[in-house]
């Protein structure tokens, strides 16, 4: 048995960043600039001995009418449809910012399947942030470093029951 899990969340809180750690292959465009891809990208992830299909949210504004809100909330929906659960994901340096609450807001009303993540969590900068995540009502979150690789055992615990 396999599952999906998508990774959603506001630009540039690092989502293809584990995108990319999780599959393995440099699939997804990583960019400092919020928003330079704007798509679905679905890739085979490995996590110790679990395997499964992840999707990155992505996206970034071509020459389109739509806003960046709207194209963000339109292709999470569509993610979270095609997943079994859903990798919420904040930025710990950050905390939780009203956009990040829009999502919130998203998969509630979807009624999906969510581990909320904290990233960028490595070092101290990211605690204050990681609190700040319990207070989304959305399950314990977890403190999780893409770019170095923290946290993945935690993961891995988490989505252990689904595989
Ligand atoms: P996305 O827009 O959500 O897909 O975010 P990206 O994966 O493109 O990452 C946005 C920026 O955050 C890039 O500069 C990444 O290098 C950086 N980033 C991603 N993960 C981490 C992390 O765990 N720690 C830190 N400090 N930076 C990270
Ligand atoms: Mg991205």
């Amino acid at each position: 048995m396999s599952f999906t899990l998508a990774i959603v969340g506001r630009p540039n809180v690092g989502k293809s960043t584990l995108f990319n750690r999780l599959v393995g292959k440099r699939l997804a465009l990583v960019d400092d600039q919020p928003g330079v891809t704007r798509d679905l990208r679905e890739g085979d992830a490995r996590l110790g001995d679990l395997r499964f299909t992840v999707i990155d949210t992505a996206g970034l504004e071509e020459a389109t009418d739509e806003s960046l809100q709207g194209r963000m909330r339109r292709l999470t929906e569509r993610a979270v449809e095609m997943a079994d659960v859903c990798l919420f994901m904040i930025d710990a340096r950050a905390g939780v910012l009203a956009a990040d609450q829009v999502f919130a807001e998203i998969l509630r009303k979807k009624n999906a399947h969510v581990i909320v993540a904290a990233n960028k969590a490595e070092g101290k900068a990211g605690e204050a942030g990681v609190l700040e995540a319990y207070a989304l009502g959305l399950g314990e979150p977890l403190a999780i470093s893409s770019e170095h690789g923290e946290g993945f055992e935690d993961l891995y615990t988490t989505l252990l029951p689904l595989s």
